[in-house]
């Protein structure tokens, strides 16, 4: 039998049709594909993938059941591994963890796996398929504390109570998720599939408590005497700003603060939802990662007729995921690479200071960087501008300080990220563990996933062996 060299195409929704609302865009495979795509796999027997995978889903084994035509059995599968296989499945980089590896990306196009593992997941949905109970012990009658809910508080969340610890988990916002929830826009991650993956943790017992800010309601200290051990999951979500004059016009906006009114408080539905948003004509974002991708989409949908993407460096180095970033392009996002904003300006005796321009500077690429990137040089000389009435800052983000600031005995990195053992989690403080963008800065959905999926093994050991 002859192996298909290129991966089965995934269907997208066109340009013209999507950029009109927050749908989701990637449609999927169906069965028919997901089988041609599934038989793909050579089924390695050392299997690269599954050890590349932080969180090690046993992925030749959820493939087979697409072709044995069991995908119950490969929800479960995923399952033991992985409690969000919806989210990981649309928004994982696999491109540089399991598909990076596989050996059919030796030769041909790497399998598909991220679009597979959606595709067990929006089957269950559809067929209604519930989770098989993992049978628990009974002997542990602890209880484990989880603050943030994101994927690494849901991860750590889930396994514990696979394990059979009680689990409160606590949540500043009004809805779980985190960044899945308030930052990727619904086109790339609906909220069904985040809300589905949360119900499957509370119908295995998770106590989610939302509205609940720690280190204002209850300190780290308080929850100690609540819980057995404690997992900080509290995310990196405080913007970052480039410093240059005219940030602080009317119409300039943090990525965080765009994205946060538009996904988790639907200003694109205001005034049925009671959060304004300015909709511009002409927008600048700034940054290359996925942050910026998703903000200048989100800029597109509000209406923009334009809408720039400034990026210091070329399209090589940019950090979002190449598909997000063609997608952008698709929908009309016009790349300004090689360009860096030097001021932002608004018009002379205007009371409001509304934005009206940004100035850039045209850049080249000199020796490499310590992040091992070329490094961007101005070209002097060579600044020019864009009219735009909306600004949108994407350059990154940095811990959030409540809680780190009311739980003096916590370390912290240089760049104020809590310090923990790389292998266990633990924090400076006994019984306190962290993980995800707290600990790293901002990363990924899975490398979060996989630090609290060591976090939650610590713990165990911790509480049952006293080490
Ligand atoms: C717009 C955007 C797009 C992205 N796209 C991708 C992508 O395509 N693929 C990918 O892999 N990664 C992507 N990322 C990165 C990824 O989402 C993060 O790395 C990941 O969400 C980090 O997970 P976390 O659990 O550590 O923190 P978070 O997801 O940030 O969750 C932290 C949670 O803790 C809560 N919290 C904070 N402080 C407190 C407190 N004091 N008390 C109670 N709760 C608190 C917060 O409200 C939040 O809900 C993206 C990030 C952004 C911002």
């Amino acid at each position: 039998m002859s192996i298909k060299k290129e991966r089965v195409k995934v269907a997208k929704r066109a340009p013209g049709t999507r950029k009109k609302d927050f749908k989701e865009v990637s449609v999927g495979y169906d069965k028919k594909f997901a089988l041609e795509e599934a038989k793909r796999c050579l089924m390695c027997p050392n299997e690269p993938c599954v050890e590349a995978c932080p969180v090690n889903i046993d992925i030749p084994l959820f493939i087979k059941s697409i072709i044995d035509g069991n995908p119950e059995e490969g929800y479960n599968t995923i399952l033991m591994s992985n409690a969000l296989p919806g989210v990981c499945g649309r928004v994982c980089p696999q491109e540089d963890q399991c598909a990076a590896v596989c050996v059919m990306g030796r030769k041909f196009e790497p399998v598909n796996i991220g679009v597979l593992e959606r595709y067990i997941s929006d089957t269950a949905v559809k067929e209604g398929f519930t989770a098989a109970k993992s049978k628990k012990s009974g002997k542990y009658q602890e209880s484990v504390g989880v603050v943030g809910s994101g994927p690494a508080g849901l991860t750590i969340a889930g396994d514990m109570l696979k394990y059979g610890y009680k689990v409160t988990l606590y949540e500043a916002l009004n809805e779980p998720g985190g960044v899945l929830r308030y930052g990727i826009p619904e086109f790339r991650l609906p909220n069904e599939v985040i809300d589905r993956e949360v119900e499957n943790l509370i119908s295995m017992g998770l106590d989610l408590k939302l509205n609940y800010v720690i280190g204002k309601i209850l300190s780290v200290e308080e929850l100690l005497e609540r819980h057995a051990a404690l997992f900080l999951g509290i995310g990196a979500g405080l913007p970052r700003f480039m410093g240059i004059p005219g940030e602080n016009l009317n119409g300039v906006y943090s990525a965080n603060e765009y994205l946060t009114r538009n996904n988790l408080m639907r200003s694109y539905r205001y005034p049925e939802y009671n959060t304004p948003i300015k909709r511009g004509k002409s927008v600048a974002v700034v940054g290359g990662g996925n942050v910026a991708m998703d903000s200048a989409r989100t800029a597109v949908r509000l209406g923009a007729e334009k809408v720039y993407n400034i990026y210091r460096r070329s399209r090589i180095e940019m950090p979002a995921r190449s598909e997000e970033t063609e997608n952008a392009v698709e929908e009309g996002v016009a790349l300004h690479l090689l360009r860096n904003p030097v001021n932002i300006t608004g018009d002379e005796g205007d009371e409001n200071k509304k934005v009206k321009k940004i100035r850039c500077i045209k850049m080249k690429l000199g020796e490499p960087d310590d992040s091992g990137r070329r490094r961007p040089l101005e070209i002097p000389g060579s600044e020019y501008d864009i009219e735009v009435d909306v600004v949108v800052m994407a350059i990154g983000t940095g811990p959030n300080r409540l809680l780190l600031e009311t739980t003096p005995n916590l370390e912290l990195n240089k760049w104020g990220y809590i310090k923990t053992d790389n292998d266990t989690g633990i924090t400076g403080i006994d019984n306190v563990y962290a993980g995800g963008d707290i600990v790293t800065g901002g990363a990924t959905v899975i490398s979060a996933m996989g630090a609290a999926r060591k976090a939650g093994i610590a713990i165990m050991s911790k509480l049952e062996n006293g080490k």
